[in-house]
């Protein structure tokens, strides 16, 4: 049986056994080479589900959709590893709980579709430590070295014009299973935050304040960087962050549910004069 007939199989028997009352996984998209989004409700919808190099996006932020998950009843979503780090990082959060979640992960790491084992997020602890160990190794990019190794003044530049590029459609928040405000900072205008017009300092005002709310949040699903129309290299940013972050505070996000958040979290005897 081949492995899009195994993840079919498995499935129908979700639906029909009446252990999910959805299971939501990739469909054919607009051209051969792209997955949309495919919402099976019943064991017959299993028939129109993909599974292959192709099946990239994170789906993880269409569980906190308004309502879907306030009856109780479970949910099950096709996950890649990165996915499942947004699952506890959702949970963490307060967004979702866990044990609602039911995951049919696999994998297409090194171009090689594999299944991974596991139905809940706490299964793939030992995966997800073995992602922390290799995080520093990160697939090494001639753009991102070329960054890094820019003085400030040229970085700053660099980013000031690639924001200039910026049509302020917030695909990348919409796509960002991390960016789920029912009403973001940019939408408020009273009063208002970030101006909303795409102009550069706008631009950059926007792009920064995300970068900064996506700081040890960022699983690097990399849905904001496809999802962006100009091709503004988000990837970098999140990437550096996470770096960051895992330098100095040890912090991998997504290990597990009970993780607190990074920048959510504090210790009284902390030696900065501004914790009181
Ligand atoms: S910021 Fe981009 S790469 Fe990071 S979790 Fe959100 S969509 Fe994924
Ligand atoms: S997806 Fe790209 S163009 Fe759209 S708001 Fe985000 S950075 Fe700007």
């Amino acid at each position: 049986m081949s492995i899009v007939e195994q993840y079919r199989t498995k499935v129908k028997e979700l639906l029909s056994s009446g252990q999910v009352k959805m299971v939501i996984g990739y469909g054919a998209g607009t051209t051969p080479d792209r997955r949309r989004p495919l919402f099976m409700r019943s064991p017959e919808d299993a028939d129109k589900m993909l599974l292959d190099n192709a099946c990239i996006a994170n789906l993880s932020g269409y569980l906190v959709s308004e309502g879907l998950l306030s009856d109780e009843k479970r949910v099950a979503i096709m996950l890649r590893p990165e996915g499942v780090r947004s699952i506890n990082i959702l949970a963490a959060e307060s967004q979702l709980k866990a044990e609602q979640i039911v995951i049919v992960g696999f994998d297409t790491a090194g171009e090689e579709l594999r299944a991974i084992e596991g139905s809940e997020a706490k299964d793939f602890c030992a995966l997800i430590d073995s992602l922390k160990e290799s995080a520093p190794l990160q697939a090494p990019d001639p753009l991102f070295e070329r960054i890094v190794q820019m003085s400030p003044q040229e970085r700053f530049n660099y980013w000031q014009e690639e924001f200039s590029k910026c049509i302020k459609c917030y695909a990348c928040r919409q796509s960002c299973p991390m960016c789920y405000c029912r009403r973001c900072i940019v939408d408020s205008n009273q009063p208002q935050w970030i101006n909303t017009s795409s102009h550069t300092l706008g631009n950059f005002e926007w792009n920064i304040v995300r970068a900064f709310h996506l700081a040890g949040r960022c699983v690097a699903c990399g849905n904001c960087d496809r999802s962006c129309p100009v091709n503004i290299p988000l990837r970098f940013i999140n990437r550096r962050m996470g770096m960051e972050v895992l330098e100095v505070f040890d912090h991998f996000p997504g290990m597990s549910e009970s993780q607190e958040p990074v920048l959510a979290s504090f210790k009284k005897d902390d030696p900065e004069t501004f914790i009181l």
